[in-house]
């Protein structure tokens, strides 16, 4: 029997996996998958180019102690993600700063001058509690409707107005020319990419892996002393109270032949044209020298595997439900985007599980 049973070999349960084990633990870890990395894992495509299957990974963090920890395991290659969004036919950086204004409108503002720009179109509301209400308030209808409303009615299936206002709040708003995705202190990308750095991770001695086993087909004969669940929340519970709605997207991957560079930046967005929500080519993101290129379009869509959790209050009280049981799970530990239900960030994932695992040995020295 092992010490522990970690379900799922994501950012989550790799992380935990490794604490565990560096700290003297057996642990088994699964994953219904045939490979480590989750969503975050990346390959060569058919010819030769590295993608990442689950849609673009940048990597990005403000802690020192995250990027430290992960440093253990990967070098880094610089990169700072920028984004550009189609509107009528025309490219525009994302977030909204002080170029996408004065190119949209045919202006030549100062910086100051976009603050009062900004002063004058907002639409200050009297409590911020959807998207909507961070939008309007922060740049205005036309600029809302022309970058934000169509995107997110692509992306959740969702009005503005149905989305808790920490999604459309990850989108800050600039007056300057600052044109990169992120602002973080750290933003790299793993220089072997992302399944070489999980590799490393989980080459401890004492961790078993075994690929391509879902956890609830084998509960039966996987004992441990512990489990650290990674998965579905709502699933582990057998959706007693309901399912929890998780978003989901289809991938479409294409490689070009013989192309330089199909696209100006790592990533297009179309807020407003095709069912796509946007394009990425990986070479901006890896560097990686080659004669062709590899993109992905991103189709939103309700059913399949379950890629966001939906930040709407309705969601957040049938999560709540799950996490009263999940607290009375002595032996089981729940971490991850999909177990503790938050549209969480690779780092923050890592961060979840640095605490989780901690916490973890501390209760075994007390008790
Ligand atoms: P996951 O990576 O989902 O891992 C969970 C694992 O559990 C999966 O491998 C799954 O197969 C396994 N599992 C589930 N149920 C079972 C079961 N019953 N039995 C066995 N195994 C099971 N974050 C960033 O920081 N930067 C980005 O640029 C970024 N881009 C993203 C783009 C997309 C399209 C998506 C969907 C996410 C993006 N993220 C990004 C978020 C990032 O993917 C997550 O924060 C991170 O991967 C979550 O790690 P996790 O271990 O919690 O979950
Ligand atoms: N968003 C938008 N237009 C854009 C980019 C983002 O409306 O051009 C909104 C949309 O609701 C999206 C959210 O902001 O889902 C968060 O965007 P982010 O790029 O962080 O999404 P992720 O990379 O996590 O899919």
């Amino acid at each position: 029997m092992h010490d522990y049973l970690i379900v799922g070999a994501g950012f989550a349960g790799s992380v935990c996996a490794e604490r565990l084990a560096s700290a003297g633990k057996t642990v088994l870890l699964i994953d219904r998958r045939a490979h480590i990395g989750g969503n975050a894992y990346d390959c060569l495509d058919q010819a030769g180019v590295l993608v990442h299957p689950y849609g673009p990974h940048i990597f990005h963090t403000n802690s020192e102690r995250i990027f430290e920890y992960l440093s253990r395991f990967t070098d880094w290659r610089f990169y700072e993600h920028r984004v550009l969004a189609q509107v009528d036919g025309r490219l525009y950086p994302i977030p909204i700063n002080r170029t996408t204004i004065n190119s949209l409108y045919g202006l030549d503002l100062r910086e100051d001058e976009v603050e009062t720009y900004l002063d004058k179109v907002r639409e200050p509301r009297p409590r911020i509690a959807t998207s909507e209400d961070v939008v309007l308030s922060s740049v205005g209808r036309d600029l809302c409707e022309k970058f934000f409303r169509g995107y997110t009615r692509k992306q959740w299936g969702l009005d503005l107005s149905e989305l808790a206002g920490s999604v459309a709040a990850r989108i800050p708003t600039r007056t300057n020319d600052d044109d990169r995705y992120f602002t973080d202190k750290f933003q790299f990308m793993p220089s072997e990419g992302y399944a070489r750095m999980f590799e490393r991770m989980l080459s401890h001695p004492n961790i078993e892996v075994r690929l391509g086993v879902d956890y609830f087909e084998h509960r039966a004969s996987l004992r441990a002393r512990h489990i650290v669940f990674t998965g579905p929340i709502d699933a582990f519970f057998d959706f007693r109270f309901g399912k929890l709605p998780y978003r989901s997207l289809r991938f479409e991957h294409e490689h070009l032949p013989s192309t330089a560079q199909f696209q100006p930046t790592g990533t297009v967005n179309f807020p407003n044209d095709h069912a796509y929500t946007r394009i990425t080519e990986f070479r901006h993101l890896t560097g990686q020298p080659h004669e062709g290129t590899s993109i992905v379009r991103e189709y939103p869509q309700a059913d399949g595997e379950p890629y966001y959790p939906i930040p709407a209050p309705a969601n957040e009280a049938l999560y709540k439900q799950y996490e009263a049981l999940a607290l009375e799970e002595k032996n089981v530990t729940f971490v991850g985007r999909l177990a503790q239900y938050r549209y969480y960030n690779m780092d923050q994932i890592v961060g979840s599980a640095l605490v989780a695992t901690d916490k973890l040995l501390r209760q075994q020295v007390n008790g």
